[in-house]
């Protein structure tokens, strides 16, 4: 079972949840574990996924929302 990677946008929580491609078609509308909001938007955090695309400008520096750390 393929397992997608969401974040909450209310408090900012990855997760992760396991789900079958027909339970995705449907809609997947998880709940996030930790403060049970359904805001929750899928993360694509593949490696493969960004390699492919070219060059993103996901790791740029300290502009972004999501860069923790170095
Ligand atoms: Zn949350």
């Amino acid at each position: 079972m393929p397992l997608y990677e969401f974040e909450c946008r209310d408090c900012g929580h990855q997760f992760e949840v396991f789900a079958s491609f027909s339970q995705k078609e449907k809609g997947l509308k998880p709940s996030c574990p930790k403060c049970e909001s359904q805001n929750a938007s899928q993360v694509f955090s593949s490696v493969g996924f960004f390699a492919k695309s070219g060059r993103v400008p996901f790791n740029s520096g300290g502009s972004g929302c999501c860069s923790v750390g170095q």
